[in-house]
């Protein structure tokens, strides 16, 4: 019996209707629990490590027992939730039972059959189904006046997942593998493995090894793999046989015909070596867990076959599986290698969290949440499936899934890329442009802009690949495609479409065919029918000797040299105050066909003011207007207002707000804007003290002056003059009358190359 080392426990007296006086030792938090309003006498309090040793008479004696029983002892996991305090243990019927069994040395009492029936030392009950037993054990306790209370508990209990039959926990004579024995050769070469992500090395995986408990190895099964172990039906003596030539010699017959599963492997006798008696197979298989831990030697029929290709193939650089495989193959593999190689069984493991449904549970078919992965694949596409699961989130994270997230990828993703592909295949068909390494080009700044990111985009990727970083490897392409997309492609239209082929126009073919070849080839392990789709068009048709496959061709490399990141950068600054220009267009409500005066712009740095000056042209064409420039200061066209927030700084200061609020107010309210747009703090002195105050306790809201339309962001803003001269107007309806006859052309469903007769009447 097991009491709880340090809760309370109570001698009480009380009047019992059968016994007369009697005396009960229980735990003192079910005191009212148990006896309710009965008056009990409360005869001594202790702690129940008192109780440590104490004998007792058991309730029964069927069999007979060979070491000391019969006594409390201390365990952890008795609760004062319900019962006595004291909880009955039988070593044969429960692990935490047999655990303190192992620990105590106490008998294990096995008093059932393998049917579920009670053996015939039980004399009462002898061939009763257990559970049938119930109320006549109740009865028979109740006769000899042992029974206190009799009731219903509701608890967890096992039952079968195929046919829901209750379940007997039975203790079992069974097979294991001693691994907490090499537990420090586990947790050593673990420390080898490269595990992301990286906190499972020690924590999920490291705790199950430091943990270590022996591998229950035998299984009784009828399919499966035999245990190769003959016991000796006279002296119990036992062989275990590690090959079929062995088992030959052995048996004195050639098994190498033998089928080595059941029934036929238990067909073959041997003779005991010691006692010259019969041996027999042992009942039991193998878990399936050594099938699949064994696998990296199976496989290759080896050490017997293969010694050579194994070698070349073991340790494997690679494994993928979910989490839930640090207990089942990532152990069984790391298990044997250790044991059998002495080896680390992987070099590199990328452990995946698990998928949920879109409500954060785990996807339910009878809640309507699961989502099959056919379906997935028939709407979107398999690609775009893998894509998502990549650039979602780092691989160990839980997911929530919906569809929407894969429908988003092909929508942003893969209809961009495949939009540039299209265009570029249109006008290289249109032009019969081919690639040919000897044309002469000229590349202009977008076309060096475009090959600088494009090396450094093989050369992030590369990097992440070999470090089994997968956001790191597919993220960065997805980003380069949409610049690709909407700013070399956007700035560089005209280049396809003016009629004469010269080295301008070529230069734009190469560039954009390189970068698409490049990208195909680097989206090929994620995306493979796309890349290959690509591929086939782009490369194959071109050149015959190219490999066949996008999977067969070579990783692109990058060229240090074309690596350029002063431009990378400046290109990025570009970008952003394009942008920004194109919101304050908006906020003016001119549509961009209408050509602007001016675009001036402020930046965060001197550095990044050069980019303005050097991408003049790039930044007037794409924001329809006849100059850019610096501004002076940004007080040139936005005024600034500042607000301190009186929660934020309220909460903080207290009843110093007021004296914080007006030091702020008089501060000069352009320089106070400017640091906090910035991100910067700034320190305001108010009754003799000084205060750090954050960018987000105050407000900073812009004004727009006169004739100017702004947009910012940080220290960044970008504003344009809106005033519009008659030269201006003029300019801007002769593009609106282009367009309108773009729109015709459309709805004539006329192809590009097709030339018109275009008739005017004007007011
Ligand atoms: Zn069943
Ligand atoms: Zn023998």
């Amino acid at each position: 019996m097991a009491a709880h080392p340090d809760e309370e426990y109570v001698k009480i007296e009380r009047q019992s209707e059968e016994n007369g006086k009697e005396r009960l030792i229980l735990g003192k938090a079910l005191l009212e629990k148990i006896f309710g309003d009965e008056e009990v006498e409360v005869l001594e309090t202790f702690k129940g490590k008192k109780l440590k040793g104490l004998r007792y008479k058991p309730l029964f004696t069927f069999l007979p027992v060979d070491k000391p029983a019969y006594y409390i002892v201390l365990q952890d996991y008795v609760t004062m939730d319900d019962g006595t305090g004291l909880v009955h243990t039988a070593p044969a019927f429960g692990g935490e039972d047999m655990n303190a069994a192992l620990d105590f040395d106490l008998p294990v009492l096995m008093t059932v059959k393998d049917d579920g029936t009670f053996i015939q030392e039980v004399r009462p009950w002898s061939g009763k189904f257990v559970k049938d037993a119930d109320p006549e054990i109740i009865q028979d306790l109740e006769n000899r006046g042992l029974l206190l209370r009799a009731g219903t508990y509701v608890h967890t209990y096992p039952f079968c997942w195929r046919c829901d039959t209750p379940l007997l926990y039975y203790a079992r004579g069974t097979w294991f593998i001693r691994t907490s024995r090499h537990k420090d050769r586990l947790i050593a070469h673990n420390q080898e493995v490269n595990w992301v992500p990286e906190h499972i090395k020690d924590g999920r995986f490291g705790n199950w090894l430091e943990n270590n408990i022996d591998w229950s190895l035998g299984r009784e099964r009828y399919w499966g793999t035999p245990l190769p172990v003959w016991e000796c039906q006279s002296c119990h003596h036992q062989v275990c046989v590690g090959s079929v030539a062995e088992l030959s010699d052995l048996s004195g017959e050639d098994q190498s015909e033998l089928d080595l599963h059941r029934p036929h492997v238990d067909k073959v006798v041997l003779t005991c070596p010691e006692c010259q008696g019969k041996m027999q197979r042992v009942l039991e298989l193998i878990d399936v867990w050594f099938d699949s831990g064994a696998m990296p030697y199976a496989q290759w029929h080896y050490p017997f076959e293969n010694q050579e290709i194994f070698e070349k193939q073991f340790p494997a650089d690679y494994i993928c599986e979910a989490v839930d495989q640090t207990r089942g193959w990532f152990y069984s593999l790391h298990a044997i290698a250790s044991l059998h190689m002495d080896s680390l069984c992987f070099k590199n493991v990328i452990c995946l969290g698990h998928v949920l449904a879109e409500d954060g549970l785990k996807m339910s078919k009878s809640r309507g949440t699961a989502v099959g992965p056919w379906e997935v694949f028939d709407n979107h596409g398999a690609d775009a499936f893998r894509w998502y699961l990549y650039t979602a989130s780092p691989p160990g994270n839980t997911r929530r899934f919906s569809q929407q997230l894969v429908e988003d990828v092909v929508k942003n993703f893969t209809l961009t890329l495949w939009n540039v592909y299209s265009f570029f295949v249109t006008y290289a068909n249109l032009d019969g442009w081919e690639p040919e390494a000897s044309a002469e080009v000229e590349f202009n700044s977008l076309d060096l802009w475009l090959r600088s990111s494009l090396h450094a985009l093989v050369r992030d990727v590369t990097k992440a690949m070999d470090a089994y970083d997968v956001p790191g490897c597919t993220r960065p392409i997805e980003e380069f495609v949409n610049t690709l997309s909407k700013w070399y492609l956007r700035r560089s239209r005209r280049r396809f479409w003016k009629s004469e082929s010269d080295s301008d126009k070529r230069s734009a073919y190469q560039t954009l065919y390189t970068a698409l070849v490049t990208v195909t080839k680097m989206l090929s392990p994620a995306m493979p029918f796309l890349a290959e789709e690509l591929y086939q068009n782009l490369v194959r048709s071109v050149d015959q000797f190219a490999p066949e496959s996008v999977s067969l061709a070579e990783w692109p490399k990058y060229e240090e040299s074309f690596i350029d990141e002063d431009l990378n950068r400046d290109m990025a600054v570009v970008t952003k105050l394009v942008s920004l220009g194109h919101s304050a267009r908006q906020r003016a409500n001119r549509k961009v066909r209408q050509p602007l005066a001016e675009a001036a712009f402020s930046l965060g740095s001197a550095v990044e003011g050069k980019a303005v000056t050097a991408f003049a042209d790039l930044i007037q064409d794409e924001l329809n207007v006849k100059t850019v420039r610096l501004l002076d200061a940004s007080e040139e066209a936005v005024s600034h207002e500042v607000k301190p927030l009186p929660k934020q700084l309220g909460q903080k200061y207290g009843n110093k707000f007021p004296a914080i609020r007006k030091a702020i107010l008089e501060m000069n309210v352009e320089e106070v804007a400017h640091a906090l747009l910035a991100g910067q703090s700034i320190k305001v002195k108010a009754d003799g003290q000084e205060y750090d105050i954050q960018p987000d306790e105050v407000e900073v809201k812009a004004q727009a002056k006169e004739g100017f339309a702004v947009a910012e962001d940080g220290a960044y803003v970008a504003a344009l003059v809106t005033d519009l001269t008659p030269e201006l107007v003029a300019e801007g309806l002769a593009r609106e009358f282009v367009r309108h006859i773009q729109d015709l052309r459309k709805s004539a469903e006329m192809d590009v190359a097709d030339r018109i007769e275009l008739f005017v009447e004007a007011s």
